[in-house]
């Protein structure tokens, strides 16, 4: 038997230009998408009219419109820096979700040779560990990475532009639909050929993270990759048989901002059990290029959509007002992965119209509309 086996990325040279995996951490606040009790227009804080970052900007650069409140002190951090000298920094407990995981590895399999990225979603706890409090932080989710992520081989812009705004809308309808205290914890991207190890860039990112969020830790993941394919000969008198299996390796690497330090390892715990698991994001988030096109053709025929605001712990659901100057208001509930399945239409008193004709997703919610008039 002959075996050859051909590493697709076999040169895997230290990374050392630049990575900028974000540009400003999501303040906990920010509302991007709707007000509980004052529900927005759709489509105008999807589109928002001033862009946070200019489109070429690969560097931190922070815009005032955003920032977060200042920290009041710096001893409120469990995870504080050490001071100057201290022999080891502490570190927090990481515990991980599995889908977490899944959502980075297929993120990483979409980008092609390019980088990528995304924030980490995540609730931080202060735990006793005998002689001091340590940060037990829970990575509880991410967002898939969307079109308007700046990747390429060698650097990723995070947080720009339209990429902000999608991740701060991520981050507040989390927040609402689960009412858990979440936060933007830190950030991940991939080094499509390079080192786990973090960059020169990608530690003076760190630094400008910790020293600007609000979050009591920051985190920073390098997720590196390695397509193996094997082909196999086997001769057996006349007979040559011949197999090829091909293997994707990935490995995801987390490190800790710890001052003086810089950035430092940090265990992770892969953890289902005990730690809450999100929703998935839905499709008004995720899609923003659907949702901008339903809300055109709603307008255009006459229809004023706004998003029904989400109520904790109520099961998650896009719910669409529709006011009307010619006729009754509508709501159309859609699930969170429309157009997928049918949208449900409901009259003025909550009742439910039936449609004559079935849903596929080639259809938009005006066609429905325009059976109910
Ligand atoms: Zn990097």
């Amino acid at each position: 038997m002959t075996a050859f086996a051909r590493r697709a990325s076999q040169a895997r040279s230290v990374w050392t230009r630049q990575s900028t995996p974000s540009q400003q951490p999501i303040p906990p606040q920010s509302n991007a998408l709707s007000q509980p009790g004052a529900p927005s227009r759709p489509t105008a804080p999807q589109q928002p009219a001033a862009p946070r970052q200019p489109a070429a900007a690969r560097h931190p650069n922070i815009s005032p419109r955003l920032l977060p409140s200042p920290r009041p002190a710096k001893a409120r951090r469990a995870g504080a820096p050490a001071p100057a000298g201290a022999a080891a920094p502490a570190t927090a407990t990481v515990l991980v979700r599995p889908e977490m995981l899944r959502t980075i590895s297929a993120g990483v399999a979409r980008a092609g040779d390019n980088e990528t990225g995304g924030p980490f979603f995540g609730t931080v706890q202060r735990t006793w560990d005998g002689g001091r409090y340590r940060s037990m932080v829970s990575l509880l989710g991410t967002l898939p990475p969307g079109p308007a992520v700046d990747g390429g081989p060698g650097s990723v812009g995070l947080g720009a532009r339209s990429d902000g705004e999608r991740a701060v809308s991520a981050l507040r309808w989390l927040r609402e639909t689960t009412g858990l205290d979440l936060l933007h914890v830190g950030d991940w991207h991939r080094h499509p050929f390079g080192s786990p190890q973090p960059s020169g860039g990608d530690r003076r990112t760190a630094g400008e993270m910790w020293a600007l969020t609000t979050a009591p830790v920051w985190l920073t993941a390098i997720a590196v990759d390695d397509a193996v394919s094997e082909r196999l000969a086997d001769a057996a008198d006349n007979v040559v048989t011949m197999t090829r299996a091909q293997r994707h390796e990935q490995e995801i690497h987390f490190y800790q901002e710890c001052r003086p330090h810089g950035l430092v390892p940090v265990s992770i715990r892969i953890e289902a059990e005990t730690t809450p698991k999100l929703p998935p994001l839905p499709w008004h988030i995720t899609d923003t290029a659907r949702f901008a096109a339903e809300c055109r053709l709603l307008l255009a025929n006459g229809f004023r959509p706004a998003l029904q605001p989400v109520m904790p712990g109520a099961r998650p659901a896009v719910v669409l007002e529709l006011a009307h100057d010619h006729g009754h208001p509508l709501t159309v509930e859609t699930g969170l992965r429309h157009p997928c399945n049918e949208p449900l239409v409901r009259d003025a008193k909550g009742r439910r119209i039936r449609l004559r004709t079935p849903w596929s997703p080639e259809r938009f919610i005006v066609d429905l509309l325009r059976e109910v008039e």
